[in-house]
């Protein structure tokens, strides 16, 4: 059969981390293909270099990851068909917004029978509904796809510091516990989970949340305002769930994906890092703006999100429900001020 190849399809801050991680466990396990391939969205860098080509020669993303190895047994391949053709296992990575056009440019080129799992906190909204990117990657190319999400900061699994992550699987735990084993390394601890919906739901919504935490920081409003919206944050998370799968277990906002992303991404995130500027600005820059001022090319999920999210609210009639979900996107697009955040209790929500 073979020894199982591993393509990473992404290359930004958390993808890059993935690969090193994922590296570190081909290198040592002896039913996987030493070589890692890491598809990277071109680039020229201000040096007039290919990001693939310093990649590929210093072993480190000089632009999402500066100053990390990713092993040697990473290649960087800019051709998307080229870097999954003999793939058994991808690992999708990128910014959710670029998966589909990524999908559309796959079909028909992957192996027959090859397992994806998808990395990507976010959602699409179609004509029909919510989709989930898990879901979009599963029924676009006819494949099986977990995910994989967790309380991550990619910066501090990097330089190696302890954390957890959560896999979540439909049916075919076997999978879940490859996945666990081509992850899991001393300092990232991964636990299967069978709740592929609640798991990658959690990664989504908890975005939405950070962006409300980082205009309390940018109000500078104290720690007892940020938690009260980050329980509020939560409970809407788990009602959301609930009411979009109702096959969503309780137990898996307990598990790092829920409440432990929820935390680590509402203190250190990007997300609430840049909402938080944006607050300080009462709002007169655009998130667009700051964003490429703030982040290098890196890529905010949480306003996007939530006008997904404000989407499928509005569409199923469900906005008073989520007023917490519901003000974040009326604040990002100016037509509340940041203040507001704690002020929508006068848009009648259901604090029961
Ligand atoms: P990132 O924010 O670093 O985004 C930059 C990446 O997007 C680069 O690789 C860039 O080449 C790519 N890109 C830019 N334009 C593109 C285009 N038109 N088509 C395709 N790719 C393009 O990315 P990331 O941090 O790796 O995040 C990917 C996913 O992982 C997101 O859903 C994020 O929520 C999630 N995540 C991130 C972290 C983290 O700490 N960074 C942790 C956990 C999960
Ligand atoms: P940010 O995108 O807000 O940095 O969150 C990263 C993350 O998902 C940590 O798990």
């Amino acid at each position: 059969a073979g020894r199982t190849r591993v393509t990473v399809v992404g290359s930004g801050n958390w993808g890059s981390v993935a690969a090193k991680l994922i590296a570190s466990n081909t290198l040592r396990l002896p039913s996987f293909h030493d070589e890692v391939r890491m598809w990277v969205f071109e680039e020229i860098l201000p040096s007039g270099e290919k990001l693939t080509d310093v990649i590929n020669s210093t072993n480190e993303n000089v632009k999402y990851l500066p100053g990390i190895k990713l092993g040697h047994n990473v290649v960087a391949i800019p051709d998307l068909e080229n870097a999954v053709k003999d793939a058994n296992m991808l690992v999708f990575v990128t910014p959710h917004q670029f998966v589909e056009g990524i999908c559309k440019r796959l079909v028909g080129k992957v192996k027959e029978g090859v397992e994806a799992i998808s990395l990507i906190k976010g959602m699409e909204v179609k004509m029909e509904g919510p989709c989930m990117i898990s879901s979009l990657i599963s029924e676009q190319l006819g494949i099986n796809c977990c995910v994989l999400m967790g309380a991550n900061i990619a910066n501090e699994i990097a330089v190696e510091k302890f954390s957890e992550a959560t896999v979540g699987y439909r049916e075919n735990r076997e999978i879940a516990e490859k996945w666990v084993t081509l992850f899991s390394t001393p300092y990232f601890m991964v636990s299967p989970v069978q709740d592929v919906e609640g798991v990658e739901l959690c990664g989504t919504l908890k975005n939405v949340v950070a962006i409300a935490a980082g205009f309390v920081d940018g109000l500078e409003m104290g720690n007892n305002t940020k938690a009260a919206i980050m329980r509020i944050g939560l409970r809407e998370m788990k009602a959301f769930s609930k009411l979009l799968f109702p096959s969503v277990k309780d137990t898996t906002f307990f598990e790092s994906c829920g409440v432990a992303d929820l935390i680590t991404t509402c203190l250190g995130g990007r997300n609430r890092k840049v909402a938080e500027a944006f607050a300080k600005n009462g709002g007169k820059r655009s998130f667009d703006e700051l964003e490429a001022e703030m982040l290098q090319g890196q890529k905010l999920q949480g306003v996007s999100t939530a006008r997904e999210l404000y989407e499928v609210l509005s569409h199923r009639g469900w906005l008073e429900l989520f007023p917490l979900f519901a003000t974040v996107h009326e604040i990002c697009t100016g037509h509340l001020p940041p203040s507001a955040i704690v002020e929508y209790s006068e848009h009648k929500p259901n604090f029961s």
